[in-house]
């Protein structure tokens, strides 16, 4: 306790590295940390922080002192600037402002079968698509384990305060998880350790970082792999996504082809339907080409493009999409419409820049 004692006065914790959070420090760390206490408090407070995702003051198995220790040493990482809800209360957007300045989205959708939560892995992006909000904004920074998983915490929360239970994490709100890899995985492997979700419910969604997909094969856990493809053909590819000068098609294909053979997982592609863009029946049946070149299939997800300032094409009218899912099915593809969420506040897919002025808020 004497280590703690000393935080009281302001002092730092020698046992934890800096800019340490509540959910990122490690169960060693935090053994280091309680060295002078009962061993079983280790794990009280280790199911306290997740397993009934506890602030530490309501950890009233521990001794009063303990917990506003605990409450210093271990300062959250996510501060609510704006919390908005949309469609009927079945889709929640918080805006987080990080501890220095940086600002950061996350989403929570609940559907009838799931409760699923979308969260960012940098604050902003330096991919550079041209159609996404993040990517007009630019790069801030790197997000800590601690602020990734921190974000699943809220939200499974605020789930469990609108009797739902949160099921599944997708990497798609702002930033390119595979360019940020450390702390994405080891965000991935605490929230299914310690979370406990499984592996099937994470969702990890790239822009098509080819290095950053082939590490992914070779780890343990067999999460969801989304590719972002929305263009089948370098040369409109090159445009919408730039990084696909870097890792073009063949490269990235062979690196899905080797995600597969490895995890023996459906992989899906992700295509933003922009009108008269990509949405024609040649890029249909090209995408039909590339899915079936794979071991196996490619399932298909389609979203008619949301708008965005900085790109004036609009999404493809209801009626081509259908038709673009009903030729892609046609051709062997297995493809399914993504449900727009959260439009109205600036939620849904691609539309996550936290410097743009908020438009509605409807705090409740
Ligand atoms: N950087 C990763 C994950 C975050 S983006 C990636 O690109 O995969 C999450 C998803 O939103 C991606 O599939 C991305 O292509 C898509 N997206 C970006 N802008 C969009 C827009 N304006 N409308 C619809 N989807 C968009
Ligand atoms: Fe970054 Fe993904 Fe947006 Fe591209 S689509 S700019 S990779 S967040």
């Amino acid at each position: 306790m004497s280590e703690m004692s000393d935080a009281r006065t302001g002092a730092r914790a020698p046992e934890l590295p800096d800019g340490t959070t509540r959910y990122g420090v490690t169960r060693d760390e935090l053994q280091a940390l309680l060295v002078d206490q009962p061993r079983y408090r280790v794990d009280q407070v280790w199911s306290g922080l997740y397993s009934h995702l506890a602030e530490p003051e309501a950890l009233t198995n521990l001794p009063k002192a303990l917990r506003a220790d605990l409450d210093r040493l271990l300062p959250v990482a996510l501060d609510a600037v704006t919390e908005q809800t949309s469609d009927g209360g079945e889709t929640v957007k918080w805006l987080w402002g990080l501890h220095d300045g940086a600002r950061i989205e996350t989403v929570l959708m609940h559907y009838d079968e799931r409760s699923t939560v979308c969260i960012s892995s940098q604050a902003g992006c330096a991919m550079g698509c041209t159609f996404c909000a993040t990517g007009q904004a630019g790069f801030d920074r790197q997000l800590t384990t601690g602020e990734i998983v921190e974000q699943v915490v809220r939200a499974a929360r605020r789930a469990r305060d609108d009797h739902r239970r949160l099921s599944n994490v997708v990497f798609m709100g702002m930033g390119e998880p595979l360019a940020n890899y450390e702390p994405s995985w080891r965000a991935v492997e605490r929230i299914h350790a310690d979370v406990g979700l499984s592996a099937r419910h994470l969702t990890i969604s790239t822009v098509g970082v080819v290095p950053g997909i082939r590490r992914l094969a070779a780890e343990a856990l067999p999460v969801n792999l989304a590719v972002s493809l929305h263009a089948a053909d370098d040369a409109l590819r090159d445009e919408l996504v730039p990084l696909n000068r870097r890792y073009p098609l063949s490269a990235l294909m062979d690196a899905c082809a080797g995600y597969l053979q490895a995890k023996g997982r459906r992989l899906s592609f992700e295509w933003a339907l922009i009108d008269g863009v990509n949405d024609r029946d040649r890029d249909a049946d090209l995408l039909i080409e590339r899915s079936r070149s794979l071991p196996l299939p490619a399932h298909v997800n389609l979203i008619p493009l949301n708008p965005t300032p900085g790109y004036p094409v609009r999404g493809t009218p209801m009626r081509r999409v259908r038709a673009f899912r009903d030729r892609l099915r046609a051709g062997g593809v297995n493809a399914t419409l993504r449900q727009t969420r959260g439009t109205e506040i600036d939620a849904a897919c691609g539309q996550l820049a936290a410097g743009q002025p908020v438009t509605i808020d409807r705090r409740s």
